[in-house]
Formats: structure tokens, C-alpha cells, sequence
């Protein structure tokens, strides 16, 4: 039957009907590992009781009142991240794009009320992505993103990955701002070094620019501290959080100091879904968990497992895989096979992997995967590389006899 969805995404002949932890199970009967967690999103895994509790306790009171009212569940919210993080405020959208979108109008709209609106521009970096509104497709500045969506959207420049002479150059008296994702996603899990972040920092703070961290999908957790900019202990000036804030409602948010969002006064910027009582009840139920002592110690604890079994899956399979990448439970495998052959395997043996760029497999499991889970990815993506050897092996044999 020819679906009536609109035919953007190329889907897998696979559907579930019920999750637990960090499992997933097939209408085709299957029970599945998941290692992609909708992309970074379930951080919990799926039917976590606390969250559940938080949704349907909520549900039963209130959905909805829009942004004309206050919201105690989104200050009790705000307030928490602010007490744990750099920011001082907190505006809450629906996704990552829109959480980027918040981001990109408030440098500009700080330079603008400082009296210089002609510094508008953004400087991002190859590899890129931050989502696919048009203003993000244009931050991103993949060429397959913006393909025949007409003029790319003015004012985003682009330079090499951890490039700084040509980042240098590239700054200039329109800019307002650098925008970098800590570690890069979709880009294929490249981790930008401590000490570019701290060149970036202090360039901007040369420059009057503001720094821009997009942890859509490093944040809340994912790499074992709640923001991955803790590692550097460099701050940014905005922030943009969207995926495992909701454990799978979805939420996001920009979180700013309070000079950086001093642009952004009554009417300049609003949302009708964006922190309403029912999504703001589901992300205090997410940071319960995440906050709770051990928790995030426990990710970087099963993190440094994973990445240990990893190392010892390139050394029993050099033909497959070329190159382990990654933090806490960001991790991703470039493989010397195409990556859709890797993540078909490893479909075979019932693990659920993400493609990334650059020829790389994502690896995101449920921050609350256990290293018995670990071991069992392991093996089951151990089970993949032989299968994907003897295909290799009969494939070569097939190419000397013709
Ligand atoms: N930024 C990053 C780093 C992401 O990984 C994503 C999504 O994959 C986005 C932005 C866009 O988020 P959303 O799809 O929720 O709009």
C-alpha cells in the first residue's frame, strides 16, 4: 500500500509497539537492543515508571494554558537549569531547530539593541547540522539540506572544522556570532578539541561575539556531565538543548546569560506549545533522574565500558572497522564498508544503530543501559563484523574466480 506520509525519509521495514529500558519490541515479533534511542532522545529508555507517573499525573490536570499565563512547572524547570548551568535564562521551544532558531535571533537581536543590527552574522563550521528550518539549514550548510529550497538564508558563514586561522579570517565587523556543536552529531561524532572551545571563547570575548553551543544532542547527560561544554570548562554566552530534555516528549530550550539574551524584551519572540505545562512536567521528571547522585557517574562509568569494548571490536575486526570515536554514550564506529551495510548487520542481529556523516554508525543507547546491555551490544555487533567478513571473504573469492 503506498503510504500517504510525505516521502522524506527513506524508512526501515520495521515498526515497534512497546519499549522497556533499553529494549524495543517489533510488531515482527522481535525483541530489539537499542543503541540509537530515537536519535539521542529516549535518555531513559522507554516506559521509565517515574516518567510515566510525571506525564499521566500531569495529563490528568492540565495540558495546556500557552505562554499568556505563568507556568509553574516551566520556572520550577528554568530555575533548575540555571542552577545548574552557566545561564541565567531559559526559553523553551517544541524541538532542536526552533531551540537554534531562539538562539540565532537573540545574537543578533543583542547586537542589535547595543546598537550595531548591522552584526547579524553567524559563523559555523563544516560538518555542521542544526536542524532544517531555513535559517538552520543555512547555519548547517550542507549542500544536500539546501538544495532547490531557493536563496539560502543571509547571513551564515562557514569554515573548515577546527580551522582557526581561517575562523580569524572569517570574523568581521557583521559578525555576532559562532555557533559549534561540542561534539558533532550527525557529522559523524567528531569531538572538537578543549582547546579550540577555549579559542573560541576567547576570540569572542575579543570580538564582543557570542558563543553558541548547539547540545541538542550532547546535552542532558549524553556524555556522562549534564552539557558536554563541562568538559572544557568553557561556557557559552546561549545554548541550545532539545532531545533528552524530554525523554521522548517532545521539548527544547535556549538557555542564556542574562547580557547575552538583554535583546529579547516583551513581544519579541514567542512560541504557542513552547514550555507548556505538560511538556515542563515531563523534563522536571527527566532532570530527577539525570540529577540524582551517581547517575551521571554511572554514564560515564558504562561509557568508558563501552568505548573499551569498542577498541576491542576494531582490534577483532580491522577489515570493518576503521576508527572508534566518541564520549560517554556519544559514541560512533567509521567503517571501511558503507555504514548502511554495518547498521543492516547489525538489524540482523537485532541492535538498533544510527547513520551519521563521514561513513559513521551512532551508537546513543538509553543513559540507563547496564554493562550487561553493553556486552550484549557487544556481541551482537561482533556477530555483525562476521557476517560482514564473510561477505567480504565471499565477495573476493567470487571477484578471483571471474
Ligand atoms: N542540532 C543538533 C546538534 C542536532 O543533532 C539536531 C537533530 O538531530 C538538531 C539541531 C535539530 O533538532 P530537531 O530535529 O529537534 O529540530
Amino acid at each position: 500500500m503506498k503510504s500517504p506520509l510525505l516521502p522524506t525519509y527513506a524508512r526501515a521495514e520495521l515498526s515497534f509497539e512497546k519499549g522497556e529500558g533499553a529494549w524495543l519490541f517489533g510488531r515482527d515479533g522481535q525483541r530489539y537492543l537499542d543503541f540509537g534511542a530515537g536519535i539521542a532522545v529516549n535518555a531513559l529508555g522507554h516506559a521509565n515508571p517515574h516518567l510515566i507517573k510525571a506525564l499521566t499525573d500531569q495529563a490528568g490536570k492540565i495540558w495546556h494554558t500557552s505562554n499568556l499565563y505563568q507556568i509553574p512547572e516551566g520556572e520550577r524547570l528554568a530555575q533548575r537549569l540555571v542552577e545548574n548551568t552557566f545561564a541565567d535564562v531559559v526559553f523553551f521551544s517544541n524541538s532542536g531547530a526552533e531551540a537554534n532558531e531562539a538562539a540565532i535571533k537573540m545574537a543578533r537581536k543583542y547586537h542589535a539593541a547595543n546598537g550595531k543590527p548591522e552584526r547579524f552574522r553567524v559563523i559555523t563550521f563544516e560538518g555542521a547540522f542544526h536542524g532544517r528550518t531555513l535559517a538552520t539549514i543555512a547555519a548547517g550548510g550542507q549542500a544536500k539540506y539546501l538544495e532547490g529550497f531557493g536563496p539560502k538564508v543571509e547571513g551564515f558563514d562557514q569554515v573548515p572544522f577546527g580551522d582557526i586561522e581561517a575562523l580569524k579570517k572569517a570574523i568581521g565587523p557583521e559578525t555576532a556570532a559562532l555557533m559549534i556543536e561540542p561534539i558533532q552529531g550527525e557529522g559523524g561524532v567528531r569531538l572538537v578539541p578543549g582547546a579550540f572551545l577555549r579559542e573560541l571563547r576567547s576570540l569572542c570575548d575579543q570580538h564582543d561575539l557570542l558563543l553558541i553551543f548547539d547540545e541538542i544532542q550532547t546535552g542532558v547527560g549524553r556524555t556522562g556531565k549534564l552539557f558536554a561544554y563541562e568538559w572544557s570548562g568553557v561556557t557559552p554566552d546561549i545554548m541550545s538543548v532539545a532531545k533528552g530534555i524530554g525523554g521522548g516528549f517532545p521539548m527544547g530550550a535556549c538557555l542564556a546569560t542574562a547580557r547575552a539574551a538583554s535583546g529579547m524584551t516583551v513581544g519579541s519572540h514567542g512560541t504557542t506549545f513552547g514550555g507548556n505545562p505538560l511538556a515542563m512536567a515531563v523534563g522536571n521528571a527527566v532532570l530527577d533522574v539525570i540529577l540524582e547522585p551517581g547517575f551521571l557517574e554511572h554514564v560515564q562509568k558504562v561509557g568508558l565500558l563501552l568505548k573499551q569494548r569498542l577498541a576491542e571490536l576494531k582490534d577483532r575486526h580491522p577489515a570493518v572497522i576503521a576508527e572508534v570515536r566518541g564520549q560517554g554514550l556519544m559514541m560512533g564506529l567509521r567503517t571501511h564498508v558503507p555504514n548502511t551495510e554495518f547498521i543492516a548487520a547489525a538489524r540482523k542481529e537485532k541492535l538498533i544503530v544510527i547513520a551519521a556523516g563521514d561513513n559513521v554508525t551512532r551508537l546513543l543507547p538509553p543513559l540507563i543501559i547496564s554493562e550487561a546491555e553493553v556486552a550484549e551490544a557487544f556481541e551482537r555487533m561482533d556477530a555483525a563484523c562476521t557476517s560482514i567478513e564473510t561477505e567480504l571473504k565471499a565477495a573476493a573469492q567470487r571477484g578471483a574466480a571471474e
